[in-house]
């Protein structure tokens, strides 16, 4: 039985040439949306089954009380957030704001770095499409949050711009590779809780420092930098409301 359905927007690093125009095409669930403009982009939706799907087992799981202050990095402790807002009102920052009080929270915790350090794709110690960076690498790139387009400087800060914005569509929202925005829908953000929020937005921001994932749903898919951190992140906040 579905039990909750998140919604995650899909970034692509290599598309498959083109879709037909005004033509949506339906993947699993993924589809791919040519806009008026010619341009491209993909939504897909999560599915999280609430008896097998791993994600569900591993959010039972208790937050690990036996921190260790001093085997978290300093820079897990500074790390901050930067966000330009366009079209946001002061109640829709508020809903980001407290999303990102809360991945700060767990960025700063043991628990998330044993959960980035141990991540297991097929019984190895690894992401999926993890560009060839190991789990540490990984950690220490969230840390040192330097994107791959604007702010590229290693300032142990997230730096995004995002903007709302309004379409009777089922497209959560969008972002290109080659841009620093992030473009949401009101119809869907608006519905959000802030946890639901620090999902999506760490799972953007996964692209922003140079992550990605393929088009259509797959096991392994998942396992991406983008979907496992989302993951990781939204069960870990859940524990610091
Ligand atoms: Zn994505």
């Amino acid at each position: 039985m579905i039990r909750n359905i998140t919604f995650f927007t899909l970034i692509l690093f290599s598309y498959p040439t083109v879709s037909p125009a005004n033509e949506s095409i339906n993947s699993n669930d993924c589809e791919m949306i040519k806009q008026e403009d010619g341009s491209v982009h993909s939504k897909c939706t999560l599915i999280e089954n609430s008896n097998n799907s791993p994600v569900t087992d591993i959010r039972t799981k208790k937050i690990n009380t036996n921190t260790n202050a001093s085997l978290i990095p300093s820079q897990a402790h500074t790390w901050g957030a930067k966000v330009y807002y366009s079209n946001f009102s002061e109640n829709q920052e508020a809903k980001v704001e407290k999303a990102i009080s809360l991945i700060k929270k767990v960025i700063g915790s043991e628990e998330f770095k044993e959960r980035v350090l141990n991540y297991k794709f097929k019984g190895k110690k690894r992401f999926f499409d993890s560009e060839g960076f190991s789990n540490a690498q990984i950690y220490q790139k969230i840390l040192d949050g330097a994107e791959i387009m604007g702010n590229t400087q290693k300032n142990n800060t997230m730096d995004v711009e995002l903007e709302l914005y309004h379409a009777a569509t089922k497209t959560i929202g969008y972002t290109y590779p080659n841009v620093t925005k992030i473009w949401m829908n009101k119809k869907y953000f608006n519905r959000y809780t802030p946890v639901q929020v620090a999902g999506n937005l760490m799972h953007e921001w996964m692209h922003k420092i140079g992550f990605g994932h393929a088009t259509k749903w797959s096991e392994e898919r998942d396992h991406s930098v983008p979907y496992a951190i989302g993951y990781i992140m939204e069960e870990l906040t859940k524990q610091h409301l």
